[in-house]
């Protein structure tokens, strides 16, 4: 059974060739190309997007609403992650980047920014006031990271920093002045402005989350193209930024660490990257540190793959704007907001994604996975990946699993001959 009901990539069947680019760059062994087209085995799916990077074809496409369902809504408010602000050129201000948005059809703004100098400076209180903290603890802004803990690093889990998002904040605190301005529930649309697939998914599906309260998650470039030929037509900018640098920094990989303003840190992006570290976490080699942040992109969030902008370009353009703004916004504190650090906790843990379970009943797993090892032992070892699956190991699985047979490995005569 799927544990996920939306799902951060979908393939256009007809523009899919079955090239095996995709199942080839999958961190989790998610893809599989049957009969020359891919698919994806969702539950293994953490929403990294390198499957729609690398597809020539451009058969993988990421999950986004469309942006016309804003219009459904009476009282519209744009939820805006800081990369937005790296996609236009520094010259600009974040305010006429804002007010771009309102001129597009939103209603309001609520900067991500803003949010997570909120959820800095509670992590900064949750790491001075829990005991027994599992070191190093590692950032849970990045959904994909999460994802990807719960998939195949289960050991891991406790080292999770157990926060709400920045973004999540951020939705909470739009819902609510939404419902000071008396808007009825079924009037508000809040559409969060997503550099990533991941974050459609972990928005609506919720992470550490019980009811999340986003409408829609819209794509960054979509909504780029619109505001950027917007910004002509603006006569009056009002001043909506709130947020300071320490908030905008958070677009880039090493943003968040700076927030959360300890010595001992590492901060690592690009899915392989992750993993590597990961695995050192997990042999037991970084306990001295004490935060780890980690971004499944290449540079942070400026390189999520609905963004428009080189992300190291992107990454100078964030310092730049930072220049123009505060340190910190001057009311961005918890105390401000009527919060304390408690109230970032997450609402739910969120749970292990044991993909990789081969039975319920121990003794049945145990009795596949001497199946698997056998059929192993007779496939050629190449991880070609002509027989549909990313490796001999997966393939060996898929014939255990899922029926398949090992006469669909066409180089089998190629181990014998050796
Ligand atoms: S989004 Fe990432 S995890 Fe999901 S299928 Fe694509 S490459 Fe695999
Ligand atoms: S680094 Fe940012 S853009 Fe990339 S997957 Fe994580 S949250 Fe999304």
């Amino acid at each position: 059974m799927e544990r996920k009901t939306i799902h951060s990539v979908t393939l256009d069947t007809d523009k899919c060739r079955g090239c095996v680019s995709c199942m080839r760059r999958c961190p989790t062994e998610a893809i599989r190309v049957r009969n020359k087209k891919a698919k994806v085995l969702y539950d293994r799916c953490i929403g990294c997007g390198e499957c729609v990077r690398v597809c020539p074809h451009h058969a993988k496409i990421p999950a986004f609403d469309s942006f016309d369902m804003i219009h459904k809504y009476k009282y519209k408010v744009a939820i805006v992650a800081p990369s937005f602000y790296g996609q236009f050129k520094s010259q600009y201000d974040i305010n006429l980047i804002l007010n771009g948005l309102l001129a597009v059809g939103f209603d309001d703004v609520e900067e991500v920014a803003k949010a997570a100098e909120l959820v800095s400076e509670a992590t900064r209180e949750w790491m001075k006031n829990t005991q027994d903290i599992k070191h190093p603890i590692i950032n849970t802004a990045c959904p994909t990271i999460v994802e990807l803990i719960l998939v195949r690093f289960h050991g891991l889990i406790d080292n999770l920093l157990p926060l709400q998002t920045p973004a999540d904040v951020a939705i909470k605190l739009a819902y609510k002045k939404a419902k000071e301005k008396g808007y009825k529930d079924e009037e508000i649309g809040i559409f969060f402005i997503s550099p990533c697939p991941a974050k459609v998914l972990a928005l609506k599906n919720g992470i550490g989350i019980k009811s999340p309260l986003v409408t829609g998650v819209l794509s960054m470039a979509e909504v780029y193209y619109k505001v950027v030929t917007a910004l002509s037509q603006i006569k009056e900018v009002k001043p909506l930024n709130k947020a300071g640098f320490l908030g905008v920094a958070w677009a880039s990989s090493g943003g968040e660490a700076l927030g959360v303003n300890k010595e001992k840190y590492l901060e690592a992006s690009g899915i392989e990257n992750v993993i590597a570290v990961l695995k050192e976490i997990e042999n037991g080699k970084l306990e001295n540190l004490d935060f780890v942040e980690l971004n499944a992109c290449t540079g942070g969030c400026v390189g999520g793959v609905l963004t428009v902008e080189n992300p190291f370009v992107a990454k100078a353009k964030i310092r730049e704007f930072g220049k123009k703004i505060p340190c910190i916004g001057s009311t961005n504190t918890i105390k401000n907001a009527g919060l304390t650090y408690k109230d970032f906790d997450w609402e739910v843990v969120p749970t292990i994604n044991d993909v990789f379970k081969l039975d319920e009943n121990r003794i049945k797993a145990m009795q596949k996975l001497e199946q698997i090892e056998s059929i192993y032992a007779k496939l050629p070892h190449f991880d070609c990946g002509v027989c549909g699956a990313p490796s001999c190991k997966a393939f060996a699985e898929d014939v255990v699993i899922e029926g398949f047979s090992i006469d669909d490995c066409t180089r089998m005569d190629e181990r014998t001959t050796e």
